[in-house]
């Protein structure tokens, strides 16, 4: 089990439009933690893997630029790498929870993007698993993410992707995961990889012949905000 800590090596902190998946388009503020050993060929944050070159900064001191976000309009935060939980994140999560929003001051909302490869710490009211084929995902984030994006650039992607989704049926059915979580709710995207042709026209294809999947697009870099 990750040490408790109240410090947390980040490379970057900044309120913008979440631009994947389900949620793209939405007001949020990214916490980029530093530090990932899964080691992706095509990884877009390679400079993010080593942790030793960010400083650790306070928790004290992200919350103090989450609630800035907040009072302009965030109304979630997601926590991205790097793989963020190759920390321990309970004490993070904790004090984003303390953070309230809108009339009703329900708490700050969380999300985090993860490979899945490390233990669970905080607690999420959003997951996106990224699961990686050469170092597959724990079976807890099979059964309890909300969505999937599996990362095309090439053929052994998609059937990957097929894979995957065989797996995560198998394991909420072992589970009986509650109606919150039902398999059905899953969202399942693929997602080209940034500026690879084969990877587009792959994942298009596939989506096109597979209603139940979804394409995702990095609307970010097309718009060439953070
Ligand atoms: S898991 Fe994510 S951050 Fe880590 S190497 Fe793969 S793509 Fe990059």
């Amino acid at each position: 089990m990750k040490k408790m800590t109240n410090f947390l090596p980040l490379v970057e902190q900044f309120h913008s439009l979440q631009g994947e998946g389900y949620h793209a388009g939405k007001s949020a503020f990214f916490i980029r933690l530093a530090g990932c050993k899964v080691g992706c060929s095509w990884c877009d944050t390679k400079h993010s893997w080593d942790e030793k070159k960010y400083p650790s900064i306070s928790i004290e001191k992200i919350i103090d630029h989450i609630i800035i976000a907040r009072d302009k309009g965030a109304t979630f935060c997601v926590i991205t790498g790097g793989e963020p939980l190759q920390h321990n994140l309970d004490n993070l999560c904790n004090a984003i929870k303390q953070i309230k929003i809108g009339e009703k001051q329900n708490s700050m909302k969380i999300h985090i993007e993860t490979s899945g490869v490390d233990s669970l710490s905080g607690r999420y009211d959003w997951i996106t698993l990224s699961p990686k084929r050469h170092s597959p995902p724990r079976n807890y984030f099979l059964k309890n993410c909300n969505e999937i994006k599996i990362i095309i650039n090439e053929l052994a992607d998609i059937k990957f992707a097929i894979q995957i989704k065989k797996e995560i049926f198998k394991q909420c059915q072992i589970s009986k995961v509650e109606d919150s979580l039902k398999k059905e709710d899953k969202i399942f995207y693929l997602q080209p990889a940034w500026n690879n042709k084969d990877g587009f026209s792959l994942a298009i294809d596939f989506v096109k012949n597979n209603p139940d999947w979804k394409l995702s697009l990095q609307t970010q870099k097309y718009l060439k905000i953070k």
